[in-house]
């Protein structure tokens, strides 16, 4: 995908999810001014982050930080490492991450934060120092009570661990609380790692009763073999569960007798990539199409759009990737009675964790990981429950329940703090 393409694709990210909150808010009986406060984020702030490269010279970084509304807390969400961030994705990126605390019911706000770069093509050194100039650049506007960061795309514990120690030196106080998704040893949360993954399992699990699918003979397909997916792929081979089809940015692997998950997790790269080593691959969009009960597209977004929508196989489709699915794709699937479960909904294990473990920061008492599994559980299945009654209840798709259950708890914190 080209530079420009992808960009107006993010940009088609925005305001299908402003639309989709403007649809909710109405459906919710709000007025027009508060669309007008939750379309963007309450702040938004650019940064400029001049890094020392191991050459000698010096780089400058372009880094941002939205927060989507701090009505309800503090706002929270991860940092991207990408060379194509742009605001626009940052900004639809904090609104997501309002509309998942909302959802889970966490003390939050969506915040988030991204850094125009390319991690794999720099040092060690010189991704600690561009994570410990970001800290520097925004340290005015986070902090454990005002927004709380946590790794996303091409970031990880490593980062975090930089980025607290950073802060901690400008504050001059240990903060564990500053910042989720940190290393065991500083303060990180049992189950933190593989929370997306979780989270999903448990969201296929509710819809797949729901459609009546016993999952020991269920067959998935899983788009996507990095974080998320391979995590996913593990807990659904441990299950006895056929993953029949996996894939990464350079192609597909489909088997309908099953997959070897272990062989294949034992041959991915740290990027998630494991196709470059077969012959007999097929495409992604390919892959898309093939036979399956269930369907994760766990990659990136719009692969399923209004040309292919109407191909798809699966009766279930859980998002565990942010956007996949295309507005008129959602509405193709829903007519065909494919059970939808949003993004939204359906990765919300990853805060759920990270709010886990900024209460364990705060209280300095620590859970075992079964008591993370079990926590992390009982609010899903019940997040899950509360969306598929209100799409039932008022005829609509999960997404839009998702979106109105999400929406309501900003729009009437905002209310009563008398902003509209
Ligand atoms: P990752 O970078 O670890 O893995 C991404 C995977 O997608 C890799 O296997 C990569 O090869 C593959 N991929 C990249 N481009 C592709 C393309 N054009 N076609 C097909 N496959 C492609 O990322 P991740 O952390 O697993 O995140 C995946 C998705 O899940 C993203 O949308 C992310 O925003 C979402 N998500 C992740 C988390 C998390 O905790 N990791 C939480 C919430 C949402």
């Amino acid at each position: 995908m080209d530079e420009d393409k992808s960009k107006v694709d993010k940009l088609d990210v925005l305001s299908s999810t402003q639309s989709i909150i403007h649809k909710a808010l109405s459906k919710l009986g709000y007025p027009e001014e508060m669309y007008e406060l939750l379309k963007e984020p309450i702040r938004m702030m650019t940064v400029r982050i001049p890094v020392r490269m191991d050459d000698g010279s010096t780089k400058i970084f372009t880094g941002y930080r939205a927060q989507h509304n701090d009505a309800v807390g503090p706002t929270k969400g991860g940092v991207r490492f990408h060379p194509q961030v742009t605001e626009k994705e940052v900004k639809a990126l904090s609104i997501w991450m309002s509309l998942k605390a909302g959802i889970v019911n966490l003390p939050y706000g969506g915040g988030k934060g991204g850094i125009v770069c390319d991690p794999r093509h720099m040092s060690f050194r010189e991704v600690e120092r561009l994570s410990r100039g970001y800290v520097r650049a925004i340290s005015q506007i986070v902090g454990p009570t005002k927004d709380i960061p946590a790794p996303d795309v091409l970031t990880n514990s490593q980062i975090m661990a930089w980025m607290l120690d950073e802060y901690s030196r400008i504050r001059e106080f240990d903060s564990p609380n500053f910042i989720t998704g940190k290393p065991l040893v500083l303060g990180g949360s049992h189950g933190r790692e593989s929370a997306t993954a979780k989270g999903v399992t448990i969201c296929m699990m509710e819809a797949a009763k729901k459609k009546g699918i016993d999952m020991t003979g269920a067959k998935v397909i899983i788009q996507g073999f990095g974080n998320a997916g391979s995590f996913l792929a593990k807990f659904m081979a441990d299950a006895g569960t056929r993953v029949v089809g996996i894939s990464d940015a350079y192609g597909a692997l489909y088997d309908e007798d099953g997959l070897d998950i272990d062989y294949l997790l034992d041959r991915r790269d740290s990027f998630g990539t494991v196709t470059k080593l077969f012959k007999d691959t097929i495409t992604n969009e390919e892959l898309l199409e093939k036979e399956c009960d269930i369907l994760v597209p766990a990659a990136i977004e719009n692969q399923i759009t209004s040309r292919n929508a109407a191909n798809i196989k699966a009766s279930i489709v859980v998002e565990a990737a942010n956007g996949p699915t295309t507005l008129e794709a959602t509405k193709i699937l829903s007519e065909r009675g494919v059970l939808l479960v949003p993004d939204v909904l359906a990765s919300a294990g990853g805060v759920t964790v990270s709010y886990f473990e900024w209460v364990q920061n705060n209280q300095g008492y620590y859970w075992t990981d079964e008591e993370v599994e079990g926590k992390l559980r009982t609010v899903l299945v019940e997040a899950f429950e509360n969306i598929y009654d209100l799409s039932v209840r008022r005829k609509v798709d999960m997404r839009l329940a998702a979106y109105m259950i999400g929406v309501r708890r900003m729009a009437e914190a905002s209310r009563f703090r008398g902003w509209v």
